[in-house]
C-alpha cells in the first residue's frame, strides 16, 4: 500500500520574492474569477456547463492576450482551475443531496491566499539546500524543520497573515513499524478537545487554549468597536485572525503529541466513528415549568463553536490514522452509540446510568468517571471487532 502524508514548512522569501507571491496571487485570483464568470455565464445564457477541461484547454490563449498569467507556469493555473472544479463540485453534490448550497462565488483580495502544484512541474524541492524553487519565483528559502520521506508529489503555498507556507504532498513514504507493547486502549473524544482513555487518563486540551481564548474574544470585542471600511478596523481583522491562527497551531500542536504517545505506546487503538458520534450526540431541548425550554448547551454545539470542536477531532483521529499505519499498529473506529450509558462490568445498559461527569451502574453499583467509562466500552467494542475479523 502506498501511504502518504503531508508536511508543512514556513517559506523566508526574500523582498523581491515576497513581492512575486503578491503578484501570483492577485493573477491566479483574477483567473479563478474570470473562469468562475464563464462558468456562470454559460450556465446562465446557455445551460451549458464548462468542464475543468475546457478550462485547461483556454489557457493556451491566455498567452497572447494575458501573457502575465502564464509567467509562473502553467501548472499554478491548472490548480486554480482545479480548485473552482473542486468547489463546483462540491456544489452540485451538495444540490443533488437536496441542500440549498451557495453558489460558489468570487473570491476578494483577503480570500484568495492559497495556490497549487497539482503535478511535479514548476517547482522543485532541493532539501539539501533547503531552497524551493518556483517557475517565475526563483530559489526560495524553505525552513525545513524535518527531513522529508517518500516522493513530494504536489505542493500548495498558502499565505497566512504575512506568513507564506508550503504543504507538500508525498507519495510511497516507508513504513517505520514500533515494537509491539501488548498493550490496546480506547479513546473517547469529548467537547473542546478532551480525550478520555480506558485506562483512566483525562487529557485537557482546552488548557492552554484559556488564554489564547481570552485574547482572541478581546479582539473580537476590539474589532466590533472599529468604523467599517477604516483602517483601524483592517488592523483590529488582522489581530483576531492572528489569534484564530494560534489557537489552531496549539490545537494542532498538542493533536500531535497526544496521538504520537498514544501510538508510542499501545498496539491497538480504538475510537469512535465521528460521523456517527455527531449524529447521535445533538443536545436534548429541557422543557422548564413555564411551558418553554431551559437553555441546554445547544448552542454552544452549533454553529461556529461546535465546527471548530469537530475539525478538531477529525485532525486528531487523521493524526492518530496516519501515525498508527506508519508503526505498523491495528486502529479500530467503533459505533459510539451507547458508550455512554453501558455498564463494562456488568453489560447493563441505561441511560440512568449516567450523572453528569459520573457513571454509576444502576445494576451493580461500579462507579468511574463518565468519560473514561466510555472509553473502555469503547476499547471493548474494539476488541469484539478483532474477534469476530479474526
Ligand atoms: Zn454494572
Amino acid at each position: 500500500m502506498s501511504r502518504s502524508r503531508t508536511y508543512k514548512f514556513l517559506l523566508q522569501p526574500t523582498s523581491r520574492q515576497l513581492a512575486a507571491f503578491e503578484c501570483l496571487l492577485k493573477l491566479q485570483r483574477e483567473l479563478y474569477n474570470a473562469a468562475l464568470e464563464e462558468r456562470r455565464g454559460s450556465w446562465k445564457w446557455n445551460r451549458r456547463s464548462v468542464s475543468y477541461v475546457d478550462q485547461t484547454k483556454e489557457l493556451a490563449q491566455l498567452r497572447s492576450v494575458r501573457p502575465d498569467i502564464l509567467a509562473f507556469g502553467v501548472t499554478v493555473c491548472r490548480g486554480t482551475l482545479m480548485r473552482l472544479h473542486r468547489s463546483f463540485d462540491g456544489f452540485f453534490r451538495r444540490c443533488q443531496a437536496g441542500e440549498t448550497p451557495g453558489f460558489p462565488r468570487f473570491k476578494g483580495p483577503g480570500s484568495f491566499v492559497s495556490l497549487q502544484w497539482n503535478d511535479a512541474k514548476g517547482w522543485a524541492l532541493d532539501e539539501a539546500a533547503r531552497r524551493l524553487r518556483l517557475y517565475g519565483i526563483g530559489h526560495v528559502k524553505v525552513y525545513l524543520h524535518r527531513p522529508i520521506k517518500g516522493t513530494p508529489k504536489t505542493i500548495t503555498i498558502r499565505r497566512e497573515g504575512k506568513r507564506y507556507w508550503v504543504s507538500v504532498q508525498c507519495v510511497d513514504v516507508p513504513a517505520e513499524p514500533l515494537p509491539t507493547t501488548g498493550k490496546s486502549i480506547g479513546i473517547d473524544l469529548g467537547v473542546d478537545f478532551l480525550v478520555a482513555t480506558s485506562d483512566g487518563q483525562l487529557i485537557q486540551g482546552s488548557r492552554f487554549g484559556k488564554r489564547g481564548q481570552a485574547g482572541l474574544e478581546k479582539a473580537q470585542r476590539d474589532l466590533a468597536t472599529k468604523v467599517p471600511g477604516s483602517k483601524r478596523r483592517q488592523r483590529a481583522k488582522d489581530r483576531v485572525a492572528t489569534h484564530h491562527r494560534k489557537i489552531a497551531n496549539q490545537r494542532r500542536d498538542f493533536a500531535h503529541q497526544v496521538s504520537r504517545s498514544l501510538v508510542n505506546d499501545h498496539d491497538l487503538i480504538v475510537y469512535e466513528d465521528l460521523k456517527i458520534k455527531n449524529m447521535t450526540r445533538r443536545s436534548r431541548p429541557r422543557p422548564d415549568k413555564q411551558g418553554g425550554y431551559e437553555p441546554n448547551g445547544a448552542k454552544a454545539k452549533t454553529g461556529l463553536n461546535r465546527s471548530i470542536h469537530d475539525a478538531g477531532w477529525g485532525q486528531f483521529t487523521a493524526m492518530t490514522i496516519y501515525k498508527a499505519e506508519s508503526a505498523g499498529r491495528e486502529v479500530i473506529a467503533v459505533d459510539p452509540r451507547n458508550t455512554s450509558r453501558t455498564c463494562p462490568e456488568c453489560g447493563h445498559v441505561s441511560a440512568g446510568n449516567r450523572h453528569g461527569a459520573v457513571f454509576r451502574c444502576q445494576l451493580c453499583g461500579r462507579e468511574a468517571h463518565a468519560d473514561v467509562n466510555a472509553a473502555e466500552n469503547i476499547l471493548q467494542a474494539g476488541r469484539a471487532r478483532q474477534l469476530t475479523a479474526a
